[in-house]
């Protein structure tokens, strides 16, 4: 019996993302040193969704890590687009704040899109004013949806060759899925692939998979992509983060990607875990942001 044993390497969000956070702290330490302001993000929070207050609150503590000043500014689930957007105008017309975040999902009252279209793109840290998705879509430098973003950092720092390989996305939204195909297919250091994007509609996902070298799991179904739909050696990142019932955990739920971890672990050449992958990467990518917000407003 013929055995193969594929090595595979772990793409580790916790050691890439701390060395974007330390050359971070070291470039806001400069500004510091020399006087300046130093880089400012200012969210919006509206309701009460727990996920949302976790994700809010690892944003702004990993700001204060690496001495990014930030702001929260809260608003009760019944408030008034009306309300939202005031608050959205002061933010784009102050000279201290550089980026704006609003955490969605927003209250049903309150239209995602005319929020998106409201925030000034230069102070849009999260990528998804359409002027920067336009830009993005050009190759002219802007600021990138923050996943796509941190797994672009990922391939960078683990060199990963992706020049005329194959990448299959699954997903097509607008945060993951369409920029992070967008990438991989421009003609960039970490991109050159041939991109296949699959979603709900797509036939034949598995024969589609198994022809990948790059797979981004982006859909957020837990443990979707199983081994069987994974080619030998493949590179695979697992986007999904879905919180799935675990009486083991004393919260009674435990974090799981779209990836079957262990059965595609023991097929592909590099792979995310979850936690601990693309999910810290969003954050670092977020306060990378942050910072170039900020230089490219310096004068204030
Ligand atoms: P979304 O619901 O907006 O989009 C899901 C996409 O998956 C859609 O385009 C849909 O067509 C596709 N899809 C759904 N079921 C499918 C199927 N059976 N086969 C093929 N395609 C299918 O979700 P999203 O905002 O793009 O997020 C996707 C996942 O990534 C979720 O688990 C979310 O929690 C997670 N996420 C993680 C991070 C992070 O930082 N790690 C950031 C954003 C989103």
């Amino acid at each position: 019996m013929l055995i193969i044993f594929v090595s595979m390497e772990l793409l580790d969000g916790k050691i890439v993302s701390q060395a974007v956070k330390e050359d971070l702290t070291l470039k806001i330490m400069e500004l510091q040193k020399s006087g300046n302001r130093i880089p400012h993000l200012a969210a919006i929070l509206i309701g009460e969704n727990g996920a949302s207050e976790t994700y809010i609150a690892s944003k702004i503590k990993n700001c204060a890590e690496v001495g990014i000043k930030s702001s929260i500014v809260r608003f009760e689930e019944n408030s008034s687009e009306s309300t939202v957007i005031e608050a959205i105008t002061k933010m784009n017309n102050d000279d201290d704040i550089d980026g704006i975040l609003v955490q969605f999902p927003l209250p049903q009252q309150i239209d995602e899109q005319k929020i998106i279209n409201l925030i000034n793109p230069a102070k849009d840290v999260d990528g998804f004013h359409p002027i920067n998705t336009g830009k993005l879509i050009q190759g002219i430098p802007t600021f990138i949806p923050a996943t796509p973003y941190g797994i672009m950092l990922m391939l960078e720092h683990y060199n990963i060759n992706t020049s005329g390989k194959h990448a299959v996305v699954i997903g097509r939204s607008n945060i993951v899925g369409r920029p992070m195909s967008i990438l991989l297919s421009q003609n960039s250091p970490y991109g050159n692939c041939t991109v296949t994007v699959c979603h709900s509609r797509t036939i034949n996902l598995k024969e589609i998979c198994l022809q990948a070298d790059i797979i981004v799991a982006a859909l957020g179904q837990p443990g979707f992509l199983t081994g069987d739909m994974i080619k030998e050696n493949a590179i695979v990142i697992d986007v999904g983060i879905n919180k799935v019932k675990d009486e083991q955990k004393k919260s009674g739920f435990s974090i799981r990607g779209d990836v079957a971890f262990d059965e595609a672990a023991a097929k592909c050449s590099y792979i995310t875990p979850v936690p601990g992958g693309v999910g810290l990467m969003t954050i670092a990518a977020l306060l990378k942001n942050t910072y170039n917000a900020y230089l490219q407003r310096k004068q204030f």
